[in-house]
């Protein structure tokens, strides 16, 4: 629909602003949607309870009056008019507003009642009356500079100018069928709800239509792959591959020899490879990876693994570059932070045919990059990757083979319905030797504890990763920052060891070059967000810390103490949190992903079960798979029918799905 700058109002500044909320186009913008909804009731003052929570509109009947006390803070106090009485008014810290509440300026006050003395200590104040008996008010995740009222102003507007090119994704014999509204409607509705009853409707069309178009974009791959079976044999040389495995640094666990042998299977066989390679945390599934990587080889063709993060391509790229050290195979690094220069050259390689294996990030499928003969495609982590990105890979050899790996078990039924265009391989069974990870869940009142336990570990040279949520300072959180834990960290260890800290909004060179710090043991202490919660292997970093625990699905902390436990010794994992402590002590006694993801699942929906909240095929904008999924078990169905049904064949909305699986990044 076009460009964030054409909606009136945003300017390059808020542009900027509204980068960091992930929102680059219009449809972004309006399909940026409402994390809640603050619903406010009116009451009345004889129907409240002594201290109890009110919302209550009227007029202001006095000049506020403004006390200042020490240390910046303030105090309001004024009387209102309201349909129930009048009653006393009293806010802290919102000087800024006096001007604004003139006498007879109609308002509306949430707070708490007292009874006693006739105020309301108010949490917040807002202008203007209360049009029905209940408001509904979106709360949208707001950044620095940018508040809920921007935000809701820059969709309407949005909608207001652009409305009519938004496209509906249901077909519309479907949408007439279940009386759904179009799309503009229920985004409008989304954004302003009227009343309760519409907002449940238009919540559930726009669930719905995401749903059918991803399992649309499901089923036609499923199809695609079914019709065109026609990948070729790679013949691989089993006896070549046995030497391989001779030379390893270990055995391979029967899970993972198994799992291989799937995959050397269906290289080997005439149909095309499209498996799913699941296993746990640490079981192992790289080196499986490149097992595959070495028979692409020996059968004569390239092979390409596609990592989410550049730091776990550039890992992966060492990897295999030493396990393959003694033969003689050409393996390429292809990231965003490659100068331009290196880049021409592995494109050549690649097209000519001298580089047989290439690591890299999503820049293994820009368009300029093309094979000589690809062979296999790998994608690690794979919930990071979109179905339209699984579809853009396929595109690029011929037919090659597809391997997918992922580390986020998930329920069967699930991985049934969205891997349902996918053999899956598992992996179950750990490497030998692995010591389990003591996991504790301590409070911030412990913190103490927490840091002698740092300190031993220290002292015996090992490392220790400390996670936080944030890297900056958000007006309306007080969660814990990377840059806050430096300094912390900083003030207890500084002087000994050495702290460094990454995070997502680095500079790709920069990330790396911390966190080769860190794998060469120059940094003691790593501090982080999530953003090494995939894949990176260090055996040395026997602890994990992570601040504000609570802030995280059970998923997304198995995945980052993953991260410890590597190696041969034992580790730990301690997570600090002073609420929601029963959920994470799950961890304490749960080892097993598969479990965990259940438990997940259970308390929290989708949510966290396929990874956070990036970039990824799973992570719907609307649907909750969990709370969904009769909608998504009806979305199958009806995608699969539409799909089938060639009388649709000319459908517009048939003809855009199709061609955002097939072109679109
Ligand atoms: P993940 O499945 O999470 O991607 P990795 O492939 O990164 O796990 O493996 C984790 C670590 O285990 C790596 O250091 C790897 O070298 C090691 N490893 C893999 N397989 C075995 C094995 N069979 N025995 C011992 N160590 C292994
Ligand atoms: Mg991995």
């Amino acid at each position: 629909m076009g460009d964030l700058s054409l909606v009136k109002g945003i300017g390059p500044k808020s542009e900027v602003l509204l980068h960091k909320l992930n929102i680059y186009t219009i449809e972004d913008l309006v399909t940026h949607y409402p994390f809640r909804y603050d619903v406010l009731k009116r009451g009345s003052i004889q129907d409240t309870e002594e201290g109890g929570h009110i919302v209550i509109d009227g007029k202001v009947e006095s000049v506020p009056i403004l006390l200042r006390f020490k240390g910046g803070l303030n105090k309001m106090n004024f009387r209102l008019v309201t349909a129930s009485g009048v009653v006393g008014v009293s806010i802290f810290n919102r000087a800024f507003m006096k001007s604004h509440l003139l006498i007879g300026t109609g308002v509306t006050v949430i707070g708490k009642l007292d009874k006693q003395k006739n105020v309301i200590t108010a949490s917040d104040i807002k202008l203007g009356m209360l049009s029905n008996q209940v408001k509904i008010e979106p709360i949208y995740h707001c950044t620095n500079g940018l508040s809920n009222k921007n935000i809701s102003n820059y969709i309407n507007m949005a909608l207001l100018q652009f409305g009519r090119e938004i496209r509906d994704d249901i077909p519309e014999h479907i949408a007439s069928n279940y009386h759904f509204s179009n799309k503009k409607t229920a985004l409008n509705i989304l954004h302003n709800p009227p009343t309760l009853e519409k907002l449940k409707e238009a919540t559930i069309r726009l669930k719905y239509e995401e749903l059918f178009s991803f399992m649309f974009k499901i089923n036609y791959l499923k199809e695609r792959n079914r019709h065109n079976r026609s990948g070729w044999s790679k013949e691989v040389d089993f006896s070549k591959i046995e030497s391989f495995l001779k030379q390893l640094p270990f055995e391979l666990t029967m899970d993972q020899r198994k799992a291989a042998q799937e995959i050397l299977d269906d290289m080997n066989a005439t149909s095309r490879m499209n498996r799913l390679l699941q296993g746990d945390v640490g079981s192992g599934k790289t080196v499986v990876a490149f097992i595959a990587m070495y028979a692409s080889f020996l059968g004569g063709y390239q092979s390409a693994l596609m990592a989410p993060t550049e730091i776990l391509a550039t890992q992966h790229y060492y990897n295999l570059k030493q396990l393959l050290q003694e033969y003689d195979i050409e393996i390429a690094l292809l990231t965003g932070s490659v100068s331009k220069r290196e880049k021409q050259q592995i494109y050549k390689g690649l097209a000519d045919g001298t580089i047989h294996m290439v690591i890299g990030t999503h820049a293994l499928i820009q368009e300029e990059v093309v094979y000589q003969n690809l062979g296999l495609v790998i994608t690690d982590e794979q919930h990071r990757f979109g179905v339209n990105q699984r579809a853009n890979l396929t595109n690029k050899g011929r037919e090659p083979d597809i391997l997918y790996m992922s580390a986020t078990p998930i329920p069967r039924t699930y991985a049934l319905t969205i891997y349902g265009d996918m053999d899956i391989s598992t992996i179950k069974e750990r490497p030998k030797g692995r010591m389990p990870i003591k996991t504790f869940v301590k409070t911030t009142k412990d913190m103490k504890d927490v840091l002698t336990l740092m300190l031993e570990e220290l002292k015996q040279q090992h490392q220790i990763y400390v996670i936080a949520p944030l890297i900056e300072d958000n007006e309306n959180s007080d969660l814990t920052t990377v840059y806050e834990l430096r300094d912390k960290m900083n003030l207890a260890f500084g002087s000994k060891y050495h702290i460094d800290l990454v995070h997502g909004k680095m500079r790709a060179e920069a990330k790396e070059y911390v966190m080769q710090e860190f794998v060469q043991n120059k940094v003691n202490i790593l501090i982080s967000t999530t953003v090494i919660e995939v894949g990176v292997d260090v055996p040395n970093a026997t602890m994990m810390v992570i601040f504000d625990a609570n802030r995280f699905g059970l998923s997304t902390l198995h995945q980052l103490r993953g991260r410890v436990g590597r190696g041969t010794v034992a580790s730990s994992c301690i997570l600090i949190s002073d609420q929601d402590t029963k959920r994470l002590q799950i961890m304490e006694t749960v080892d097993d992903g598969f479990a965990i993801s259940e438990e997940d699942f259970k308390l929290r929906g989708h949510g966290d079960l396929f990874g956070t909240k990036q970039s990824g095929d799973m992570t719907f904008k609307i649907a909750d798979l969990r709370q969904d999924y009769k909608i998504l078990l009806q979305a199958k169905k009806d995608s699969k029918m539409y799909l089938l049904d060639k009388s649709f064949d000319n459908d517009d909305v048939k003809k855009r799905l199709i061609e955002d699986v097939n072109y679109k990044k």
